[in-house]
This record gives C-alpha cells, structure tokens and sequence, in this order.
C-alpha cells in the first residue's frame, strides 16, 4: 500500500507533568512553599528561560509513529537520549510491504510511474529471495528507503524539545518536520509551559523557538 502522510499517537507522558517539573525545579531554590495552582507556567517558563533545563527531564512522553519512512526511522534514531523500539527487519516478513511516496514524486506523473515500478521490482524481488530460503535479514538488503517502518519512541522533555528545535528547521527534511509538527500539537497540549514557545507554520512545517 502507497502512504501518503504519517501517523502519530501519544501513547504515554508523565501524569501531572507540569507540577512534577515545578516540584523538582523548586527543590533546587527550597521554595516548595510557592507551589500553587497555576505557579508552575511561569516557574517553568522562566527556568527555560535562564537555561535550567534539566528540571525537563523529570517528565517524559511516548509515542508511536506509523505511515512513515526507513528514512525518517533513521533520522529520528540518531537522537541519542531517547529510546526506540523499532519493527525488525529480521523478525518481520516484508512481502507486501507499505511504502511511503514523496510528494513531488506523486505530483510528477512519469517520476512516480518510476517510481512504483521501482517499488513494485523490489518487492518482488524480495518475495522470490524468500521463496528461494533466503533469510529475511539478507532478503531485507533488497528493500527501499520508502519502505514503512513502525517504531515507538520514548524521550524526555528536554530531549523533546532539541529533537522538535533541530527538526522543525527549515533545513530538516519534510517527512520528519511533518512528524514533528504532529508531535509538538501534542505536547502543547499537553505541558503548555514547557513547549509553548514553538511558534509552528502549518504551511512550510516549521517551528522554531528563541529560547534553545
Ligand atoms: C538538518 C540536519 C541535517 C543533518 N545531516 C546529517 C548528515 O548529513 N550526516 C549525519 O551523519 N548526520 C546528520 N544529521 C544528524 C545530526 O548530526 C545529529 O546526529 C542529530 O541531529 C542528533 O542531534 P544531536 O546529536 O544534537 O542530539 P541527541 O543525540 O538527541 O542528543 C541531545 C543533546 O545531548 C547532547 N549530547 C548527546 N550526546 C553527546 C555527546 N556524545 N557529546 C556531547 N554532547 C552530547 C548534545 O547537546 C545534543 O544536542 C543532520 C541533522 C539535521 C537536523
């Protein structure tokens, strides 16, 4: 199947994320005995601010991606201090695999003709290599970049906000702004005070922030 546009779901993030970050933050300065409601948006705010940034790291977020790339699994893999748990190309058979086409190519007739043709000969390719007794982790050698690979990730809300800060740039490639964007409407709503400041352009998928 052809995919056109990636999935993301929130899966898990700390309860009480916001008030945790603030208690943590305040044992820092012994003035737990500001903790109020509403006192932790400009507390964190302001640690964000002065580059506290490890209080951020007391709260975490889980989410899975679907519908997106080996590409961008790649990409998003390099973040180091988050933890993924990725669909195996040695466990899981790829025959009938699901591919991701790029926008310009679908939008350019002869180049996605090409394309598909190119998708549909490695999947061929792939089947017969299996069919012959070839193990699934040498058969995986003949498979696309465009190929969809499922992964859950898990990362802190410091490391959140250098993954959404690097790959929100304009100079980040699309599929992975595009997860980003997804994945920062979430997290906005979810601790306002610690991902409010990304500014996002729905058009061009971009956000940035003046305080990383
Ligand atoms: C636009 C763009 C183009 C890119 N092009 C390429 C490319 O052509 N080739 C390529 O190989 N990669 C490329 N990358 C990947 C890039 O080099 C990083 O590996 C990736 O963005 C992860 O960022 P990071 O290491 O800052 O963050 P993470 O691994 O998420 O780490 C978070 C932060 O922790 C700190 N940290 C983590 N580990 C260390 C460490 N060992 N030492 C010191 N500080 C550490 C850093 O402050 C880091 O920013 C590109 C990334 C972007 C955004």
């Amino acid at each position: 199947m052809e995919i056109t546009k990636p999935t993301v779901t929130l899966l898990a993030v700390t309860p009480n994320a916001e008030k945790l970050i603030e208690e943590a933050g305040r044992t820092c300065y012994l003035s737990l005995d500001r903790i109020a409601e509403g006192t932790e948006k400009s507390f964190i705010r302001n640690c964000i601010k002065r580059g506290h940034h490890s209080i951020l790291e007391h709260a975490a977020a889980t989410f899975r991606i679907t519908g997106a790339s080996r590409a961008f699994t790649h990409q998003l893999v390099r973040h180091r201090i988050a933890s993924f748990s990725q669909q195996s190309q040695r466990y899981v058979d790829e025959a009938g695999f699901n591919y991701v086409i790029p926008d310009d190519i679908r939008a350019d007739e002869e180049a996605a003709a090409l394309f598909r043709e190119c998708m549909a000969r490695s999947e061929e390719t792939y089947r017969t290599l299996r069919e012959r007794g070839i193990r699934k982790e040498d058969a995986r050698f003949v498979l696309p970049n465009a190929l969809e690979s499922q992964i859950v990730f898990s990362a802190n809300f410091r490391e959140l906000r250098t993954i959404l800060h690097l790959r929100l740039d304009r100079s980040a490639q699309w599929e992975i702004r595009r997860v980003c964007a997804d994945m920062l409407l979430l997290l906005q709503k979810e601790a306002p005070s610690v991902f409010g400041d990304f500014v996002i352009d729905g058009e061009t998928m971009t956000a940035r922030s003046d305080l990383l």
